[in-house]
């Protein structure tokens, strides 16, 4: 009597998997078309799945000739109005952007209707992943990381781009362990007098944990790009503990909490980890009005970058791969 069944139980699995979208395998080689600077083309050897996201699919290639190694992160030509767009964007300002803590931006192209970009690899993740594995990194380790964030934002700042989706997600890690910024695909160049309706817009599609409370409120203007310091705040507490501070069931609760500044820190008893006062005086520095967050220059002078310890690079880089034991 349970033969029917299993047959019903296996053909919906079918069907299932049928109506499943796959994408398509990857081709085993792209071609780059001839360019002004690569007057002969090239070809990438495409290598195993780095991730996807939610427009893009990201794979490790290498380029024949010289063995370079990128990752190709590859979007279908023909998308919905609203991804094409924050695609164009994406394109303009990560294309324009040069710094040592963002994800280097080397070309793009055209191959078998899909755009490719070539962007530097980041082989160890993103810092979410570090973190959650980790269930939260030293204070020393936190500094290593505000320090090179905060100086990726000064960047971006100076060339008058907001990034508007800063979270421990889009912050990958190359081989030496270093914070890569990526996903460009909401940032913005301030122009002035712009119309605040289509931030609030385009920033609601992201994540409503980082999110700075001017942004749901209207009418309030002038200090944009303070909502990337806002995010950095975000960013310092899950680091040290491992979940944002306002982490809740639902959005609105979550938005409730952010313009309350509802948050907590966790307790040493239980946590067993003891967060500085300078640590904790930082975020409280960061999570204000607008008007008052501190620029990057400010926020590197704080405190909490002076009174401790800083890694070196090459030690985070021997710190930071090994899981430590339970
Ligand atoms: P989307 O813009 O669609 O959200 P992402 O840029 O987040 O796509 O990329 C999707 C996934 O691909 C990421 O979560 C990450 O796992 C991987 N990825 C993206 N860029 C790189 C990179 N430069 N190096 C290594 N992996 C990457």
């Amino acid at each position: 009597p349970k033969a029917p069944e299993l047959k019903t139980k296996a053909a919906a699995q079918v069907r299932a998997s049928k109506n499943k979208e796959h994408p398509p395998p990857p081709p085993a080689e792209v071609t780059e078309p001839e360019s002004e600077d690569r007057p002969n083309g090239a070809v990438y050897q495409v290598g195993k799945l780095l991730g996807k996201g939610g427009f893009a699919i990201c794979y490790e290639g290498q380029l024949v000739p010289t063995k370079q190694r990128y990752a190709l992160k590859i979007v279908k030509s023909h998308m919905p109005p609203k991804m094409e767009q924050k695609f164009q964007t994406e394109l303009q300002i990560h294309s324009k952007m040069r710094h040592k803590n963002i994800v280097q931006f080397l070309r793009a192209f055209s191959y078998d209707n899909c755009t490719y970009l070539i962007l530097e690899l980041c082989l160890n993740g993103s810092l979410m992943d570090m973190v959650k594995r980790r269930k939260g990194l030293t204070e020393a380790e936190v500094r290593f990381y505000s320090v090179q964030i905060t100086g990726a934002i000064k960047y971006m700042h100076g060339k008058g781009i907001i990034h508007r989706d800063l979270k421990m997600g889009n912050i990958f890690l190359d081989s030496q362990m270093n914070a890569k910024i990526g996903d460009f695909g909401l940032a913005a160049l301030v122009v002035t007098g712009r119309d605040m309706q289509t931030i609030r817009r385009t920033t609601l599609c992201g994540t409503p944990n980082y999110i700075a409370p001017e942004i749901l409120e209207k009418g309030k203007q002038g200090h944009d790009h303070m909502v990337d310091i806002w995010s950095l705040g975000i960013i310092v507490f899950a680091m040290l503990t491992s979940k944002p501070p306002f982490q809740s069931s639902t959005t609105d609760e979550i938005y409730r909490r952010a313009k309350e500044r509802d948050y907590e820190w966790p307790d040493v008893e239980t946590t067993q980890k003891f967060i500085s006062h300078e640590a904790k005086d930082l975020v409280a520095t960061m999570l204000t009005e607008a008007d008052q967050r501190p620029d990057p220059d400010v926020i590197i002078r704080h405190p909490f970058f002076t009174a401790g310890y800083m890694p070196a690079e090459t030690e985070m880089n021997i710190r930071l791969r090994e899981v430590p034991p339970e």
